[in-house]
């Protein structure tokens, strides 16, 4: 007997199996060089100059402009390093707005005219480069005919060199603009937005500053992205062209058990599964990021690894190479990682949870609710700038989390709900709470308790930690922004943090500097913390945000509940947005603009992407098999009445109306879906485009997934054409 593709596929797994669960990389085997892989502090001391190294500190951590004079020896001390590790080539390594990043490798080699080759580096080429960038998004920002774009080198997040089979190249993290100036990348709006945070934050804590207490010289936001994923086997993956070409299954029945007995969560990660994060882990550490956490989450073949947090912009980073390295690492192993949020439809899909605080560079954490009366007064000042700028731009944190991937997660009762709310935790609650009805907090004993001059009651760890529905919930000493997707860059839901906090920490300054100077002491600021409190209270929530309640409750709030991309979108270009994000010098109108349209732009190609897919499959794969399962039982009836004329077939017929019916079906979902994608267009309005497809495409694509996934129930095993789910969730 021949086999299918798909049983071919599935033997060979099965006769790789070892009781080790085929482990195909362990320690030994993996041959990598592993040297010194990052450009930090150690290689920095051993590779510049004493006072080079001291102004290139400076720099990275006081966030010094480079010093021109200093970039050739710095270049030099870089190339020397990196070629000492087998490089052979640089390349300026960027974030543009597709959301993935990209790089220009260039080698070291220069040619002296003498018919030899010297290799060279120099600080022109460390601090800018000028790749040909007319392919990326510029959301109408630049005119191909002035392709131009421009890389300029990022010292603050350290530089790296890539190994791969046939070579290592020296990689340098950069970021990306038109010859105009205009940000052209996702990385640029997020140091931005860390400078106008530091700006604030810093005008805030003066007017708050002691006598004789330490200021701190600069203010920035620390992040800590959870990264969730899924693995699967890389022959299985092979045979589905839409997790190739969209990252998850457009088809596919639900399988006998999926994540029913939840005994995928937390239980023990298969040894190949280990062996390959084990892997990843040791190359992660090697670049210099700080994985730390492993385990198995909630649907099978899902997991999830945390980094120890860094500051905003070296975690963004650090998040992209960790995603690239998931993927590439993922194949050495004979698995491809899933980071689409939804690469299953009836099982938990994938997010990244966006841990955030700011923190300072004497080692504070302004969400610390710390020890003493002064850190927490600075506490629940930051915290109520907070929630009040959750509160005052739910629109943008909405929009900075919408795209077509997590439209499948937000709501759907795994994922927190479109609505934007803040869980505080029972303790932090009954302390806003008595601030707000009463004159002040109160302590164990009933008393009241001053900001500023008394000390809070303890805030409890566990109680904050409780509530997993909440999308943006304090978790002891930091904020956990659920709704981020599992593929998504971390870059604009936290310029949009820092931005939105930068902005309510000025409000709080401003009303601050209005109280004349005898009189600002704490119980004015306490005041002037009620006031805000009060007038945003309504964006706390401590119940079940899954629940249909939570969606009346919330309407009754006048919270905006915005329940897909296009309509998140569509809130984006408000004038209050341009103007903050102008104000605060993070992006222009016309980048903000441009953005926007990338944004909307983006959804629709996923959703036309997704079309043709569906289509394809559709047609050349499951209606041929679906035709043979026809015919075959046709056949089989006719035999069988040939044989025996009394045979009463009745319930047999019926088994081939339900077949016939559903090629029926399927076939005129196919032609409407057709028609769809032939009339799509992109229209003037990107956002309204992209709703006009939403509402087309969406319920013709599920017209014909349900005929598909009904026809993979009827259809003989043998003849189903692709792997099923049953197959796909299972990894040994
Ligand atoms: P859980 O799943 O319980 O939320 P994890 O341990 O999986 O927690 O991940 C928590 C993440 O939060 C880690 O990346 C951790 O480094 C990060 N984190 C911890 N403290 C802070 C902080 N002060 N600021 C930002 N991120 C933080
Ligand atoms: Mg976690």
């Amino acid at each position: 007997m021949t086999l299918t593709p798909r049983q071919a596929a599935v033997a060979h797994l099965s006769s790789e199996r070892s009781p080790e669960g085929h482990v195909r990389y362990t320690e030994d085997s993996i041959t990598e060089t592993y040297g010194q892989l990052v450009f930090g502090d150690a290689a920095q001391r051993k590779h510049l100059p004493r006072d080079v190294y001291k102004r290139l500190r400076r720099t990275i951590h006081q966030g010094e402009v480079v010093d021109p004079d200093i970039a050739d020896s710095v270049a030099n001390g870089m190339k020397d390093w990196a070629v000492s590790h087998g490089a052979t080539h640089y390349s300026h390594w960027f974030q543009p707005m597709t959301g993935a990043t990209a790089e220009k490798q260039d080698s070291f080699i220069m040619p002296t005219g003498s018919g030899t080759a010297i290799l060279e580096f120099s600080g022109g080429e460390l601090t800018q480069g000028e790749p040909d960038a007319s392919s990326l998004p510029s959301g109408g920002i630049r005119a191909t005919f002035e392709a131009r774009g421009y890389t300029a080198w990022d010292p603050t997040s350290p530089a790296f060199l890539r190994h791969s089979p046939n070579g290592v190249t020296l990689t340098i993290p950069t970021i990306f603009c038109s010859w105009t100036g205009d940000a052209l990348d996702t990385k640029t709006p997020l140091l931005r937005s860390d400078a106008a945070l530091d700006r604030s934050a810093r005008r805030l804590l003066e007017l708050l500053r002691k006598e004789g207490e330490a200021r701190p010289g600069r203010v920035f936001s620390n992040i800590g992205p959870e990264q969730e994923f899924f693995l699967v086997n890389r022959e299985l993956f092979d045979l589905r062209p839409d997790l190739a070409a969209t990252g998850r299954t457009l088809f596919g029945a639900a399988p006998p058990k999926g994540q029913e007995q939840d005994d995928h969560y937390f239980a023990t990660t298969p040894n190949r599964v280990m062996a390959f994060m084990q892997h990843l882990e040791r190359r992660l550490w090697k670049l210099g990021i700080p994985i730390k956490t492993r385990h198995n989450e909630v649907a099978p073949g899902q997991f999830e690894m945390a980094p120890i947090y860094e500051p905003a912009a070296v975690a963004g980073d650090h998040n992209m190479l960790m995603m690239d390295l998931l993927h590439e690492t993922a194949e050495r192993h004979g698995f491809k990682c899933l980071l689409h949020e939804k690469p299953y439809r009836g099982l938990n899909g994938s997010g990244k949870h966006d841990n955030y605080s700011v923190g300072d560079d004497l080692g504070s954490n302004m969400f610390d609710p710390g020890d003493n009366p002064h850190e927490n007064q600075r506490f629940m000042v930051f915290l109520t700038a907070l929630i009040a700028a959750v509160d005052d731009h739910q629109d943008l944190l909405r929009a900075s989390i919408a795209y077509a991937g997590n439209d499948h997660r937000l709501g759907a009762n795994e994922a927190p709900p479109a609505i934007i709310s803040i869980f505080l935790g029972s303790d932090l609650q009954a302390i806003i709470d008595d601030l707000i009805d009463e004159q002040a907090p109160k302590g164990a004993s009933g008393q009241v308790l001053h900001l500023g001059v008394d000390t809070l009651p303890d805030i409890r760890r566990d109680s904050t930690d409780r509530n997993r529905t909440s999308p943006f919930a304090f978790t002891g000493n930091k904020f956990e922004f659920r709704a981020l997707g599992s593929s998504q860059s971390i870059a604009m839901p936290n310029y949009v943090l820092n931005t939105i906090l930068a902005e309510a920490l000025d409000e709080i300054s401003d009303a601050i500097e209005e109280l004349p100077m005898d009189g600002r002491d704490a119980v004015a600021i306490e005041g002037l913390l009620r006031q805000r409190l009060t007038a945003h209270k309504r964006i706390l929530f401590p119940g079940d945000n899954y629940s249909n309640d939570w969606q009346l409750e919330a309407e009754r709030r006048g919270l905006l509940n915005l329940r897909n991309t296009p309509a998140a979108l569509a809130l984006l270009n408000a004038p209050k947005n341009l103007a903050l994000f102008e104000r605060y010098k993070v992006l222009s109108e016309r980048e903000w603009r441009s953005r926007t349209e990338i944004q909307a732009g983006g959804y629709h190609e996923k959703l036309r992407v997704e079309a043709r897919v569906m289509v394809d499959m559709a047609a050349t794969l499951f209606m041929p098999a679906a035709l043979r399962a026809q015919k075959k039982t046709a056949d089989s009836i006719l035999a069988a009445r040939k044989a025996l004329d009394d045979l009463d077939l009745g319930v047999q017929e019926r088994h081939l109306r339900r077949i016939a019916g559903l090629i029926t079906d399927m076939q005129a979902a196919i032609d409407t879906l057709r028609e769809l994608i032939a009339a799509d267009d992109a229209g003037d309005d990107a956002v309204a485009a992209a709703e006009v497809a939403r509402t087309s495409f969406i319920p013709a694509m599920d017209a014909l997934r349900a005929a598909a996934d009904g026809l993979e129930t009827l259809v003989a095993d043998d003849l189903w054409p692709i792997p099923k789910y049953r197959e796909l969730i299972t990894l040994h």
